[in-house]
């Protein structure tokens, strides 16, 4: 019988963890009580909320202590840097193996899937105090989880004196309708002037692969795992090569449109439809078809 525990300090992240976690398990809430109460509709056996209107981070040492004390033996959390933060101290805590990069995990088997640099995914069965980090998805709805309230004091040796945006451009892309997605196969970065005059025309917003945005710089932020998560009804993904890191971000848009040249190229196997060419003469060509 394992016991574990999923962290979550946003509301963002806990639907395919609770999911894969198994009803057994638990929720450890850190944050206000519109967060308890949000997840409050999460699939599991109890809920712990421990108030927390400051930084998630200051409750570490407290939560890590706590979840040593109730013999937690697996932690999951979503991949946000608050979750993670409370979840490294937490494996620490119980001396949990940690394992990077994982993508799913499965409490029947107490198996980690997990990406290596997204060319192949390995399955890696555990034995024993086990943490993780999995990518972000909503919170499921469903069950009734009653909230016990741990009063767990904060460390106060420090504190937030500025909240500034990093970037007054960024875009967020996970709650359109309609996403346009560029790749390395846009060559420059002019070339985004078609991408937009198309985006303008069908109401999309644009965003990009991560090698575009912090490779190249042309974006502030980027579509994936690690990155923004659409949910969009329509992804129209142009040059981009499909990638397990980008797709990860894509797989809950409803329907895939890709642009590429490669025949082979791995986002074809995930898209509703492929349109195999040069972007340059195509891109136009749909635009002008409106
Ligand atoms: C730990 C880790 C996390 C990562 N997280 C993310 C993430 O969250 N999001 C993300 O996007 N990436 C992420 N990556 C990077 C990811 O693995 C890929 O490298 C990246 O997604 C590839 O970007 P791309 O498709 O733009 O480029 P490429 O893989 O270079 O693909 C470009 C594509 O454009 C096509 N093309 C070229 N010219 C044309 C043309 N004229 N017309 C049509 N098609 C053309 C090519 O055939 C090719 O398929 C991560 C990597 C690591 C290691």
């Amino acid at each position: 019988m394992t016991n574990t525990w999923i962290i979550a300090a946003t509301g963002a992240g806990i639907a395919q963890i609770a999911e894969s976690a198994g009803e057994d398990a638990n929720l450890l809430v850190v944050g206000g009580g519109d967060l308890a109460r949000n997840l409050r509709s999460a699939k599991v056996a109890r809920l712990v909320h421990v108030p927390c209107e400051t930084l998630p981070e200051l409750t570490a040492a407290r939560t890590a202590s706590f979840l040593a004390e109730e013999g937690a033996d697996t932690i999951l959390a979503a991949d946000l840097p608050a979750e993670r933060a409370l979840a490294t101290a937490a494996a620490a805590k119980i001396g949990a193996v940690w394992i990077s990069g994982a993508v799913a995990w499965d409490a029947q088997t107490r198996t980690v899937k997990r990406s290596v640099a997204g060319l192949s995914v390995e399955t890696i069965a555990t034995q024993g105090p086990v943490a993780c980090v999995l990518p972000v998805s909503e919170v499921p709805a469903g069950g009734e989880a009653q909230t016990e309230t741990l009063c767990l004091s904060a460390s106060d040796s420090v504190r937030v004196t500025e909240d500034k945006p990093v970037s007054a451009q960024i875009v967020d892309v996970s709650k359109a309708q309609r996403v346009i997605g560029v790749g390395r196969g846009i060559a420059r970065k002019e070339d985004l002037e078609m991408i937009y005059a198309l985006a303008d025309a069908i109401g999309a917003k644009v965003g990009a692969t991560r090698p575009v945005a912090e490779g190249y710089g042309w974006f502030d932020s980027y579509i994936g795992l690690t990155g923004q998560q659409l949910t969009a009804d329509l992804y129209f993904a142009v040059g981009i090569s499909g990638q397990i890191h980008h797709m990860g971000g894509v797989r809950r848009a409803k329907v895939i449109v890709a642009v590429n040249e490669d025949p082979q190229a791995p986002i074809f196997a995930e898209s509703d439809y492929g349109i195999i060419g040069d972007l340059y003469e195509i891109i136009p060509a749909v635009k002008s078809a409106l």
